[in-house]
């Protein structure tokens, strides 16, 4: 080794910088090495392999730092030989050679999740320091509160199911008024006029069947869909013919559907929910739902019965809206559809079919106003809202008392901070979202002059689970514009704003229709139609810890949109 050492030192010119002829050596090899692959087709130098030979032969023809070994006469057959092979290999691959084809380009634009966020001087002027630290301050003060959850706690437990028209709706608006009462707010509970429908027995069984044994039946659990009719007290007797879809029904036509009774059996599909794309699922189920009866009817059935829409797995019905048709109409649960599409695809079955709902008089119920007056601007106006009223089976935790809860804990937090929103912050509770939509048209009919002075509008209508952001309907501007507000809901993972081409919240269509920039929180829905609409959305489905992260959300959006300097571009 030391005689190698004495090698290199001879082969180096006398440089008192030792560290800097080392360097120097290793460039020389590593030009050399890169001349091989260049002959192969592979340098690790870009575009040495066509244009570069010649510099690469000149530097190794002067070089005087080879290793000592290697003469001057073997270092000009090298180079020689190297040139002949580059020579070849230029012609030969120069055609392959995208860089060959291609001139030099500029360096492309770097995608934006390469570049450091720049805030621009209209997101400055929009979200000053002051606004941003208010925002993180009413982030943190509703990640801290329960306000909502004990709210919910409330309307769920002691008040209860809140079906439109029911006494227990009516005392929820007036609890909720009072509540935002107590808050400081400017409160009104407009009146409403509601369908009141109510419940009846909802009985049914299998009585004959191929393969029955004599004697036996099959107890099938259903519940009457909002707006059925009702059987006789006794019921009624039929034969059941299943059809997966409407394009079935047709088909078989009235000689075929007269006198019976029509089981929609279409599927939900659970795997489009599993991946996240539970509504999207729920839209192409629920058609059977709000239609089914109808079109059965129109041929001439006696009853109708539909699949229940959404993922439980434990024999729940799901209730929920359907035009009223003039026939019984209800839903069996995804297991007991399994068991009649089964027994009717082996021959003829009939049920025994009771359902004894009724449609009231209308009553006079409320939507619950409560304004905290903007300072700066008084007359624009942004709404938080969800819908007080829900179904009957369950006690509407997940739709909707979590809307209008995180709503009200939107005003309650800013008055907690003593934040004064610029706009004015208008929380309401609709009444009637699941039985016909009165209380939207209700609102409409009042304010629609002001709609143009409605700067946005916020409803939280699909559950209380992790929110992931807004769905929104507006401008591409209005989105770049909250930039800096969803930054402030990035560290919860909130921060999403999808586009939406509908209204993302039913009572705020008119609204979103007239022009207004609409929201709703985008929750994880995976396991939302697990328990929407059915006996099991109840309090201890809604996760305290998500509830409040909804809160958040909803408070830090309502208040940039209330406070942000320029009202959100339309
Ligand atoms: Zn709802």
């Amino acid at each position: 080794m030391p005689q190698q050492h004495k090698q290199q030192q001879h082969k180096y010119p006398a440089n008192p910088d030792q560290k800097i002829q080392r360097h120097l050596r290793r460039i020389d090899l590593f030009l050399v090495h890169d001349l091989t692959l260049a002959h192969a087709g592979r340098s690790t130098i870009p575009g040495l392999q066509q244009g570069r030979f010649l510099i690469t032969f000149l530097k190794l023809l002067h070089s005087s730092t080879l290793p000592a070994p290697m003469t001057k006469a073997a270092r000009i057959a090298i180079a020689i030989a190297s040139l002949t092979v580059a020579v070849f290999n230029a012609a030969l691959f120069a055609p392959l050679s995208t860089s060959a084809q291609n001139p030099p380009q500029k360096p492309p634009t770097p995608p934006v999740w390469m570049s450091h966020p720049q805030t621009s001087e209209a997101e400055q002027r929009n979200f000053p320091q002051l606004l941003l630290q208010q925002l993180s301050a009413i982030k943190a003060a509703a990640l801290n509160d329960d306000y909502a959850y004990r709210q919910l706690a409330h309307l769920t437990e002691n008040i209860g199911a809140r079906l439109t028209g029911s006494p227990q709706a009516t005392a929820a608006a007036q609890y909720v008024a009072e509540e935002l009462r107590k808050l400081g707010l400017e409160v009104r509970l407009e009146p409403v006029t509601v369908p009141h429908w109510v419940r009846g027995a909802e009985t049914a069984a299998l009585v004959d069947y191929p393969g029955m044994v004599p004697g036996a039946s099959q107890r099938i659990v259903l519940t009457a869909l909002g707006g059925s009719s009702s059987t006789p007290p006794d019921g009624i007797t039929a034969e059941i013919v299943a059809v997966d879809n409407f394009d079935q029904l047709t088909a078989l036509g009235r000689d075929k559907v007269a006198g019976k009774i029509v089981l929609f059996n279409e599927l939900y599909d659970k795997q489009k929910a599993a991946a996240g794309l539970a509504f999207a699922a729920y839209g192409e189920a629920v058609r059977y739902r709000a239609s089914g009866a109808k079109a059965a009817a129109d041929l001439g059935a006696v009853a109708s019965l539909v699949r229940s829409v959404g993922s439980a797995d434990f024999r729940l019905p799901h209730t929920g809206f359907s035009t009223p048709a003039g026939i019984p109409d209800a839903a069996v649960t995804a297991e007991d559809a399994d068991l009649i599409a089964h027994l009717a695809a082996q021959g003829k079955v009939r049920m025994h079919l009771t359902l004894t709902p009724q449609k009231l008089a209308d009553e006079t119920s409320y939507n619950v106003i409560a304004d905290l007056k903007g300072s700066d601007h008084p007359e624009q106006i942004v709404v938080v809202s969800g819908h007080l009223d829900s179904w009957d089976l369950g006690t509407g935790a997940i739709d909707d008392g979590a809307g209008v809860v995180v709503a009200m804990q939107t005003a309650e937090v800013l008055q907690r901070l003593h934040l004064r929103p610029a706009r004015t912050l208008r929380v309401i509770a609709w009444m009637d979202e699941e039985t016909g939509g009165s209380g939207s048209r209700a609102y409409t009919a009042e304010y629609s002059n002001d709609f143009p002075h409605c700067d946005a509008a916020i409803e939280s209508d699909s559950g209380a689970a992790h929110p992931l952001g807004f769905d929104f309907k507006g401008t591409t501007a209005a989105i770049e514009s909250l930039r800096p507000a969803q930054n402030v809901l990035l560290s919860i993972g909130a921060s999403v704003l999808q586009p939406s081409s509908y209204s993302p919240g039913a009572d705020i269509t008119a609204m979103s229709d007239a022009g207004v920039p609409t929201f709703g929180i985008l929750q994880d829905s995976r396991t939302y139609f697990n328990y929407h609409h059915s006996a099991a959305d109840t309090l201890d489905k809604v996760v305290p810890s998500e509830l409040r992260e909804n809160a958040a959300a909803m408070a830090v959006m309502a208040y940039a949109l209330t406070n942000m300097k320029d009202p959100l571009p339309r």
